[in-house]
């Protein structure tokens, strides 16, 4: 076997497709590689030399457990030298929250005693369509300038089209509404850059867990629109809650404070005999339920 010298094996961990890290046993990053920097934001500098459960990746799980502070999987993996396999939710430096697959593995020294964990991660976003979704959108002047969300004449006509093929095909596909709350208040506070930031993330958050025939788009405002294909009664409530987890995990440093906003939906799925106009009046009255009944909620109907 050829032995590697450390900078050679350097040079190939920093040009991995997927991004890697070393944590020592006290969970304290040591290694950082080139697309751990790509997929994060974070650069080597800014990380190597904190703890993992820092304020820096909060790892989130589908439901909105922050693993960092409870159960970490490399925490895991040190302690009972089990590798691990999961799907979470990384915090990007921009604000919004990557899905990632990532596999943890224990460090052994010569010995075999173990110094630390390894873990391996792959940014499952699909970034591509989206990169193509948006030149397309571009050129009919149908994205939304701020976000890079469909526009609100783009989701009109997509609501139309989707509901002549529901009356054709009966697959379902929902529709949810909702609305930044509070959103004043970050204007009022933090200027209205940091509002137009907080939107940035926001969609991107959206676009970065959607899938390739999801659609986002801005209605107005601080107001959106998702249409969501193959979603039956029960899925209607979890990728909902899925949804408004992810916004409320979702936040950027804005000098010391945090920025953060949460949302309020209206869930709801087509049926046979609505109009474009009777499908966003259901979401909204919902929207306003979730309003009513406290904010940072879902109500299905
Ligand atoms: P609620 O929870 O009831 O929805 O409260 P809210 O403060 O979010 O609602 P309100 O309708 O009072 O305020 C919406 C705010 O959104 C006011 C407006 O200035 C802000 N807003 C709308 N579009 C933009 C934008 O493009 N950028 C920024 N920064 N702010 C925006
Ligand atoms: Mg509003
Ligand atoms: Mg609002």
């Amino acid at each position: 076997m050829c032995s590697l010298d450390e900078k050679n094996f350097r040079t190939i961990l920093n040009e991995l497709y997927d991004g890697l890290y070393f944590v020592d046993h006290t969970r304290t990053i040591t290694f950082w590689n080139k697309a751990a920097e790509r997929i994060t934001g974070f650069t080597a500098e800014e990380v190597i030399g904190s703890c993992c459960g820092d304020d820096i990746l909060t790892h989130v799980d589908d439901t909105g457990n922050n693993l960092c502070l409870g159960h970490c999987p490399l925490a895991a993996t040190i302690t009972d030298q089990s590798p691990r396999a999961a799907q979470v939710y990384l915090h990007h430096k921009q604000g919004h929250r990557v899905p990632v697959s990532v596999r943890i593995s224990v460090l052994t020294d010569e010995t075999g005693a173990v110094i630390g964990a390894a873990e391996l991660f792959s940014d499952i976003s699909d970034h591509r369509a989206n990169e193509l979704r948006v030149k397309e959108l571009e050129q009919l002047a149908l994205v939304d300038k701020l976000t890079q969300l469909a526009n609100r004449r783009y989701i009109e006509s997509q609501l139309e089209k989707h509901l002549t093929e529901f009356r054709r095909t009966q697959l379902p596909f929902a529709v949810y509404f909702f609305d930044i709350d509070h959103f004043k208040q970050i204007n009022d506070t933090y200027g209205h850059d940091a509002g137009d930031t907080v939107l940035k993330f926001l969609a991107k958050t959206l676009i970065d867990n959607g899938r390739a025939f999801d659609i986002y788009g801005r209605w107005g405002g601080e107001e959106f629109i998702a249409i969501i294909r193959n979603l039956d009664g029960e899925n209607l409530l979890t990728f909902g809650e899925r949804l408004r987890m992810l916004v409320e995990q979702s936040y950027l440093k804005w000098g010391e404070h945090r920025l953060a906003v949460t949302v309020s939906l209206g869930g709801t799925l087509a049926q046979n005999d609505d109009t474009l106009d009777s499908l966003i009046k259901r979401a909204d009255r919902l929207l306003y339920t979730s309003k009513k009944n406290g904010r940072n909620r879902l109500t299905i109907g």
